[in-house]
């Protein structure tokens, strides 16, 4: 199964919409290369050393109501979706796993961790990467 466009952009909207809410006190990252290199040292070690625009994305409460939403809410602190959300813009989903499968490979995850992954999206409504926005990252974030 494909998704159009308008799933895509309904997503950013809603992003922009979470953006604008944000607590002027909370200090981010706004440095471009700064935000460039946390969001790399998280994917590669997991180690947080600043807070992020994205972070305050995260909700604690609708992430809960996930049964796997321990391991999903590790991939989303991890920058998982964030790097997914990066790798797909200005391009055209080809409905598979591909970039996902990419990014957890980065993440040092282990191919049976990997598969555990993949399996965890799949149930999840997941089967490709434009899907794993759609219906994995939005379950994590917004209201
Ligand atoms: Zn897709």
């Amino acid at each position: 199964m494909s998704l159009g466009n308008s799933k895509r952009t309904a997503n950013i909207e809603k992003r922009r919409e979470l953006r604008e809410q944000l607590s002027p006190e909370q200090e981010v990252l706004k440095d471009r290369r700064l935000i460039k290199e946390e969001v790399t040292r998280r994917l590669v070690s997991g180690l947080q050393t600043a807070n992020l625009e994205y972070d305050s994305l995260f909700n604690d409460e609708k992430a809960s109501l996930n049964k796997d939403s321990e391991l999903l809410s590790l991939l989303f602190h991890r920058m998982f979706f964030y790097r997914l959300n990066e790798k797909l813009s200005g391009l055209t989903c080809d409905h598979t796993l591909r970039l996902s499968n990419q990014i957890l490979t980065q993440m040092n995850f282990t191919r049976g961790k990997i598969n555990e992954v993949l399996e965890v999206f799949k149930k999840n409504g997941g089967h490709c990467d434009c899907e794993v926005i759609y219906y994995i990252e939005s379950q994590l974030i917004g209201k």
